[in-house]
């Protein structure tokens, strides 16, 4: 009998998350209301901001986090290539022109070396991914002197210079999909320290009953239950980066002497480990497709942590780091669920596939 499938992510639900989400459908309030509004109070808690602003997806809250800076048509936005394709449609639909840079050697976050270049008098804005878990440089980001929008759907709870993702810069934005740090099925939200953005981002979220016609206006409404199940989720959220960093030192203790590249966390950060991500040597591993396939026939689901970076749907040459990253990157199964035991696995099967 083959050894049972260790899943590359899987939520973290338990009973009381069941029990807050059928309190809703019995109480028939199912909409936007009391449950949003105390999920919005508890993540902006979370990362240490003024409010928040809940909408259905997170591709919606990067949406609205533009609109809310007042990003227009014509005007361009930086962001890396390195990231899935979310950041991209957000800023082309809003008929803003993406300007992908290249990520820094080492930890897949955007260059701030390479942001700068790309400055021209249209930027006006960067979008900050911070990815896997890690924050991104935002020190040297924010010396550039352009609003950043934080990406926080894969990352919460980490830190940069001691200070949370998602405070820093003028807006921010989460992810609560079902494989992210803490989900609600779909959802998301636009985040902010400034009254002014949370307000226009408000106005941006619904249709109806406004005093204007807002020609941005859409519906990008989450649900009381969604929130209800994000509620009981972030109550449990620090419980469950501490789980994925007790995994992550189980992997980073047991694949010290594999001969794969491992996380680097560099000085100044702290990393959450939405992802554990490895990477195999370019001339001695043979090659990332053929890898991930013999982990599956063992049971053991590894991912490419980007499906395919921008500037390759693109066409566009000239990012060396998204490239290696692309060849050499390997994201191992990692979440809280995870037992000590599906942990010694992966790294049994691993070392043997990889030896
Ligand atoms: C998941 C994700 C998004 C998009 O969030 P959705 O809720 O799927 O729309 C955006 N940016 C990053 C970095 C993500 O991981």
């Amino acid at each position: 009998m083959p050894a049972p499938l260790i899943a590359h992510s899987r939520p973290t639900l338990d009973a009381q998350d069941a029990r807050v989400v059928a309190k809703v459908v019995r109480s028939g309030w199912l909409a936007q209301g009391a449950r949003v509004e105390e999920f919005e109070r508890r993540m902006a808690a979370f990362v240490g901001v003024r409010g928040g602003v809940a909408v259905n997806s997170g591709t919606a809250a990067l949406k609205l986090a533009l609109l809310a800076l007042g990003v227009k048509r014509g005007d361009e936005v930086i962001l890396p290539s390195y990231v899935c394709a979310a950041p991209w449609l957000a800023v082309h639909q809003i008929g803003a022109v993406p300007k992908l840079v290249d990520i820094e050697p080492g930890s897949y976050t955007i260059d701030p070396i390479r942001a700068k270049k790309a400055l021209t008098k249209r930027t006006r804005a960067i979008i900050v991914p911070h990815l896997f878990g890690l924050p991104a440089d935002l020190t040297r980001l924010q010396a550039l002197h352009v609003p950043l929008i934080e990406d926080c759907a894969q990352t919460l709870g980490a830190t940069e210079q001691g200070r949370p993702v998602g405070s820093v810069g003028v807006a921010a934005v989460c992810s609560f999909y079902a494989t992210k740090l803490l989900c609600t099925g779909e959802g998301g939200m636009l985040l902010s320290r400034k009254a002014v953005v949370l307000e226009r981002g408000r106005v941006l979220r619904e249709y109806d009953e406004e005093p204007l016609l807002v020609p941005g206006a859409f519906n990008r409404k989450m649900t009381d239950l969604q929130a209800a199940l994000g509620l009981s989720q972030v109550r449990r959220l620090r419980q469950f980066i501490r789980r994925r960093r007790a995994i992550a030192e189980m992997y980073r203790k047991a694949l010290a002497s594999a001969g794969v590249g491992l996380p680097v966390i560099p000085k100044g950060r702290t990393h959450c480990f939405y992802r554990y991500v490895i990477r195999l040597q370019d001339g001695r591993h043979s090659g990332l497709e053929k890898v991930m396939a013999r982990l599956d026939r063992r049971g053991v689901q590894c991912h490419r942590p980007v499906f395919r970076p921008l500037h390759r749907y693109l066409n566009l040459k000239g990012f060396p780091e998204s490239e290696e990253a692309h060849r050499t990157a390997l994201s191992l199964p990692i979440y809280p669920s995870m037992t000590d035991r599906m942990v010694r696995r992966v790294v049994t099967v691993l070392r043997e596939e990889l030896a």
